[in-house]
Order: structure tokens, then sequence, then C-alpha cells
């Protein structure tokens, strides 16, 4: 057996042959710390754990990558299964690292969510995205690799089961994404083999029959190749091997044959020196020998989505054995083999002259910009999973998401009748408000109440276009049925105070008349201020020949402040509805529940309720269509906010009163602000939440009480004192 620093100083000699500036002490330093912290753990086979993050490392080393991902290797599973903490790894090798070993543990735990979800395209993607530096997911994949490679040892034959679907599930696939063929195909078979170990078997039994009826066969098929090709001149390596037991199962089901009948079982490679090597020995072999049919592929003018460049054909080859040819240069192949990592190993040419490993993403982004189109490296679409955000339902199915959203995005995402009807969240089992921003891997579970509806304040953060239209559509079906009942109240009224009986059916003759398909339509058309009582009362009955507004008589008083108008059995009740809607409570007065108010009709926008007090009334005194008798509905018990003007003397402290005097006489304040401050008073402007009218009194008499406070009045009104109005 190795000794240990036998096993240290071969991965830092295989490093070294790379990367001969590797630095030395780090590497030797991390492989210590790994062995400390997994000090007496144990693998399933029995040996010490820490030969298992050697192994990965040496994997990676195969690979030729950085210095960074060999250590990450080493230190990749201390987080999760010691007692060593990412801080202590920060402390120790720098941020850099951490960070890696972040991701890689972070990638660990989601392989703990439910079965279901990991064999959706959705999981790969979540993968992707969170690794977020493509060097995490390599040292994932190498890591499966070997945990595979020992999967023999776990005793458990339903874990060996679940450990190879989920290989095959999520691994194969991004390994072959981002274009690593070696580890692709060797995961396929540990995993094959683990799954269907009968299949397995009998396909390499098979294989070694074969092989003992005619033992030179691939090496005499190498040499008939290599010969022809050097007739012409030209110079290539090629190599011969089976299939692997995997690509022959899946053309088995492919193809729907038996293994008896299954002949092209062997593959060749073609090593040529240069790209017009390729199409040169293309041109030979198809001379020499007949070609199978549909079986020619340019993967060199098209490449793969993972940069695969070869080209592919079928022979019917030399002693009348169907084989598979690829024939690629050897630029080509690295590529094919070690996907990304090749990359970086060409761009940097192999000379290694600064030595700088960790230049290795920024030069592979360079290679990506320089490069073809949108399809070239799955790279740049692993950047695109960066945008979205990927959350796990209860039962752990996926749910993409664009970055940003929140949990009213994630229920329109399941069902519109869950986002209508959401409440609340919890997210990874704790109580979030409804506008927190989901992060990657979130369970989110939607609370949900029979009664509930969508506010319209969710307009301002949900992202998604599916819930915005959802939220969109809402309002405008609750602003059209406020709209309409507004409008029909105005209608029933107008109508009573002309003697008249508003029905449906009496309105039903009008609607071609005002263009309106529906009478629900008309109501709401007079609701929101489109056409006026008066147009429609004069169009059913023209003999009466209303001229002005029933409410209108009120106006002269209100204007003149003669007196204040008590509501009339006409007005219209005003009921505690979504504000923004059918009612607007007008933002210069702020009336309460309890003040005499009276409703001014905007076009398009319903109805915006003032104080009768409100100074802004001026504006539409020669407006008389558009004034409205209101009324407060008994029944409102919703609190709402006013608004007071305060002077006080500036002294220590005397801020500290108004607000102490508010909260004693049970108001609440909502909002605060300085307007104006001199050398001997401040003015403010204070929010107060209040019941009603009365209950402002109140507040305003508490004030007043006190010292510090010069004067007090409602806000945007022309009268003072306020009084109070009685119903
Ligand atoms: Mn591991």
């Amino acid at each position: 057996m190795l000794q240990e620093k036998d096993l240290a100083e071969e991965l830092i000699a295989r490093v070294r042959a790379y990367d001969p500036l590797v630095e030395e002490g780090v590497l030797s330093r991390a492989f210590v710390y790994a062995k400390t912290a997994h000090a007496t753990q144990q693998r399933a086979n029995g040996e010490p754990y820490f030969l298992h993050p050697v192994a990965v490392a040496n994997i990676l080393a195969g690979l030729r990558l950085d210095s960074a991902s060999i250590i990450t290797a080493l230190l990749h599973d201390t987080v999760e299964d010691t007692a060593v903490t990412l801080e202590d790894i920060e402390k120790q090798f720098g941020k850099e690292i951490s960070k890696l070993v972040d991701g890689v543990t972070k990638l660990t735990r989601l392989e703990l969510q439910s079965e279901r979800s990991k064999q959706s395209e959705n999981f790969r993607k979540l993968v992707l995205a969170m690794s977020e530096d493509i060097r995490v997911l390599l040292v994932k994949l190498a890591d499966r690799l070997h945990n595979m490679r020992t999967l023999h040892y776990i005793e458990d034959p339903a874990k060996r089961r679940r450990i190879a679907r989920e290989t095959m599930d999520i691994y194969v696939p991004l390994a072959e994404r981002i274009g690593i063929q070696s580890v692709k195909d060797e995961l396929q078979d540990l995993a094959f083999a683990a799954l269907y170990p009968d299949a397995y078997q009998s396909i390499v039994n098979r294989l070694q029959y074969l092989k003992a009826q005619n033992p030179n066969l691939v090496s005499d098929i190498v040499g008939e190749l290599t010969n022809i090709l050097a007739k012409q001149g030209l110079d290539a390596v090629i190599t011969g091997r089976e299939k692997s037991p995997y690509s022959i199962w899946r053309k088995m089901q492919r193809a729907n044959v038996t293994f008896e009948q299954l002949s092209d079982i062997m593959a060749f490679r073609v090593l040529v020196p240069d790209l017009a090597g390729c199409y040169q020995a293309l041109g030979i072999l198809h001379n020499a020998y007949s070609l199978i049919p549909g079986r020619f592929k340019d993967y060199i003018s098209t490449p793969k989505s993972n940069d695969y460049r070869s080209l592919h054909t079928g022979l019917i080859g030399p002693f009348q054995q169907r084989i598979e040819v690829q024939i690629r240069t050897q630029e080509m192949h690295e590529i094919a083999e070690k996907g990304v990592a090749a990359h970086w190993h060409y761009k940097q040419g192999g000379a290694q002259t600064d030595g700088r490993q960790y230049r290795w993403l920024r030069e592979l982004l360079e290679i990506l910009e320089a490069s073809t189109p949108e399809e070239f490296l799955e790279h740049t679409r692993l950047e695109m999973f960066q945008e979205q955000v990927f959350c796990f339902t209860p039962k752990g199915d996926i749910i993409p998401m664009p970055k940003g959203s929140t949990p009213v995005d994630f229920a329109y995402n399941i069902h519109s009748d869950i986002g209508d009807r959401c409440t609340g969240a919890r997210v990874n089992g704790r109580l979030v408000q409804l506008r927190t921003v989901l992060n990657n891997g979130d369970q989110v579970e939607i609370i949900t109440s029979r009664s509930s509806t969508p506010s319209p304040s969710w307009e301002e953060f949900v992202v998604t276009g599916r819930a915005k239209a959802c939220v969109r559509r809402f309002i405008r079906m609750q602003q059209r049925s406020q709209y309409a009942e507004l409008g029909k109240t105005m209608l029933t009224k107008m109508f009573r105070a002309h003697s008249q009986t508003l029905t449906d059916k009496a309105l039903e003759p009008l609607l071609p008349k005002f263009k309106r398909p529906t009478v629900e339509d008309l109501y709401a058309a007079v609701g929101e201020g489109l056409m006026t009582t008066r147009e429609v009362l004069n169009a059913l009955y023209p003999d009466l020949a209303v001229e002005k507004q029933q409410a209108v008589d009120a106006i002269p008083e209100i204007k003149t402040r003669a007196k204040l108008r008590k509501p009339s059995r006409y007005a219209i009740p005003i009921r505690g509805l979504i504000p923004g809607m059918a009612i607007n409570f007008a933002k210069c007065c702020h009336p309460l529940k309890g003040d005499l108010i009276v409703g001014i009709i905007t076009t398009g926008k319903g109805v915006t309720i003032h104080t009768q007090e409100c100074e802004n009334l001026i504006n539409f005194q020669n407006q008389p269509e558009r004034w409205l008798e209101v009324a407060w509905e008994d029944e409102t018990t919703e609190s709402n906010v006013g608004r007071l003007s305060v002077m006080i003397n500036n002294v220590m402290g005397g801020m500290g009163h108004v607000c102490t005097m508010i909260a004693k006489a049970g108001g609440n304040i909502a909002n605060l602000k300085i307007t104006n401050r001199t050398q001997d008073f401040f003015e403010l402007m204070v929010d107060i939440e209040v019941r009603d009218a009365q209950h402002m009194l109140d507040v305003i008499a508490a004030l007043r009480s006190h010292p510090v406070v010069v004067s007090v009045e409602r806000y945007g009104s022309l009268n003072e004192p306020v009084r109070a109005a009685v119903h």
C-alpha cells in the first residue's frame, strides 16, 4: 500500500507535469488538512475516508485542472462531513477556495432533495445554476465518478440503485453538456452496470465470447485502416475498441435488435494532423469500403452544442465487419474528452508562462466570446440559468422562475387559483412576507384562504408575466364590478329623486344608443364617470328634462362655507372599498369616517371623496355635474389615516411629547414630517391612523391640552377650528 507521503507526491507530480509553476506548498498543506479533518472516518470498503478526496483530486489532475480545483477536491467533503467550517477554510486557503468548497457543499446538500424532482430537466438546470463557477461542477462530477467507481462496496442494493439512477439522470447529462466525454462514458457504464446488472453482464459475456472467436480482430482492422491511409500519404493514428456496454444496450433498445443480430460493436478513431486531413481520410475510407447509408455525420462543420467536433461514418470494413469510424484532429479529440478543461489548455498553448491558473475561467470566457453563435458551449447557457431561480414545491417538484421572483410568482406559476387565493408563504419552513425574493433551492409552501383575493400592491413586486397578468386582470375585474356597483347606486338614487324606479330591464333599450354591450357595462360607465346619471335619465324619460344633478343644490352652501350639509337619503353610501378603485380618498384633506364629505366624479377614475371643508373644492365650483352627495355607511369598521398640521415650541423633548400624547389618545402615527423649522417653532405634518373623525378630535384635543403645542388643525381644511360632524 502506498504511503501517505507517496500519495501526496504522486498528486503533486501529476499537477506539476502540466503546470510547472504550481504552488506545491499550498497543495500539500491542503492534503494534510483534509487528512487531519477526516481523521479516522472510513469509507464503505473500510479504507480511510481520506483516500476518497485524494482520488477525486487525481481525477481532476487527469483533466489538467487548475490547482484551486485540485485543492477544492481535497477539501470537498470537509465542511459537510467533519467539524471544519467554511470560515476555517477561508482562513487557511483564502476566499477563492472557500467559495468553491461552499459551492460543492451546496450541491451535495441538494442531493438530499426528493427523488421525484431529480429526474427532471429542471433539476439539472438547478445544479447548473448553483454551480456559479464551472469548477464547482467539475469537482462534483469527479466526486460522483469516484463514488460510482466504488459503488459496489455499498451493501444495500436499494441504495446502490438510487445512486446509480441519480447518476444516470443528473450527472451523465451534465457531463455531456460541458463536453467531458471521458467522464460521461465512464459514469454511464458504471450506472448501467448497477441499474441493469443482468443485461450488463450478458453484454460483457457476449463481447468476451466474440473476442475469443477472433482475438486479433480489432488490431487487424486497425492495421488495415492504417495501411490504406498511409498508401495515400496520410499519417494517421488509429485506435480501435469495442463499444461500451451501455452504448450497445442503447442500440439494442433503439434498433429493436437482439445482441446476436447486432453486428457493429467496434468503433475506430482516426486521429489526423489537421482539419484538411479529416476530410481526406474520410474520402479515402469511403472509396475503399462500402458505406452504411444514413450513418455519416459532419460535426466539424456543425459542432454539437458542447463543442464536440468530429466526422462520423459507418462502413462495411475489412473482413466484412460493420464498423463505426470517428475522424478528428488531436485538438478536437482533447476537447471531446476533456470538454471545457481542454479549451483552457489549448488557449494557453501548453506554455504556463505566468503560472496563474485562476485565469482559467476568464480565459474560458474569452474563448466563448470569441467563438461562434448561441449554441457554442453550454457555458453560455449556464449563465442563462443563472438568470433563473429554481424552487421546490413541498412535494419536491421544481418550479423555474426568473431571478427576483417572489412567493406570489411561485403561487401563480403553480396555478392561477393558488395565486389568487394566496395569503402567505413559508420558505424553508419559515413564514415570510409575500414580497420576499426567492433563492435557488428554496422550498416554498403557499398558504391560501378561500376568501382571500389578490392585492393591487402585488403588481409592484411580482416579476413573472403570468403573475403580473393575473393580478392586473383581477384588478380590472374588481374595478369594473366596483364601478358597476357605484354606477347602479348613483342611478338608483337619481331615479328615486325623480320619482322613477330603476330596473335593469328598463335600461336595456338604451344599450345600443350608449354603445354598451350589457346593463352592467352601462352601470360601470356611469360609476367610472364616463357618462352621467342625467344622460341616462333623460334618455329614458325625455319629458323630465332634468338639467342638473340632484346633489347640486348642496353646492352653494358648501362653497360659501355657510353651513356643512348633512347627507340626505339620496346620498351614495361609502363603504370600505379597495382604495385606488372606484372610490378614492382625497390626498388633500384625508377624510375620516364621521367627517361630512362630498364626492367629485373624475372621468375614468370613479369618485374622489373630499371633506366638505376641503380647500380644493373651490376648483370644482363651476362643474356642478361632477358633484355627488355621499355619506359614510354605518358598518364601516376599518380605521383610516388622517393628517394633522401641528405647530410646537422648539424645546427639548417637544417632539417626544407630541408622540406620547397621540399614543395616549389611541392614535397610531403612520408618518411624521417636519415641514418647517425656525428658532422658536417646529411645524409638523403627522399622519395618524384613527377609527373616525370623532377619534381624531380626541387626538387633537389631547394635543391641545399640552403646553408645548401651539396649534393643531386638520390638514387641507379651510375651517378653523375643526368641527365634528354628527350623523
Ligand atoms: Mn465526496
